[in-house]
């Protein structure tokens, strides 16, 4: 005797949610932690260092990596500032990174 099966919607059998610790994820705590030493707690555009985050220089998106020298500190108005632009506020001197 043949059922009908309802499917809610976003929830198919096909659906996966955010997929943790693969190529293309965030971040990782222990990452972002490293990221904040080396840049002295302080957003590397202003020199804030309230609600700062790991920016990265090269977005994911746009075939940026995962690597450290992809990353840097901002503060929240300064990465929704920067978007998804590709822009290295780094101390060229700190370290060498290649945008
Ligand atoms: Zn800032």
């Amino acid at each position: 005797m043949p059922r009908t099966i309802s499917v809610s919607p976003g929830q198919g059998p096909k659906y996966r949610g955010s997929s943790r610790g693969r190529k293309h994820g965030r971040a990782s705590k222990k990452q972002r932690e490293a990221i904040f030493r080396r840049d002295d707690y302080e957003c590397q555009r202003c020199g804030s260092e309230y609600n700062l985050r790991v920016d990265h220089i090269k977005p994911i998106a746009k075939g940026g990596t995962n690597t450290q020298d992809n990353m840097q500190t901002l503060c929240e108005p300064c990465n929704s500032a920067k978007g998804d632009k590709t822009i290295c506020y780094l101390d060229p001197n700190l370290d060498e990174v290649t945008a």
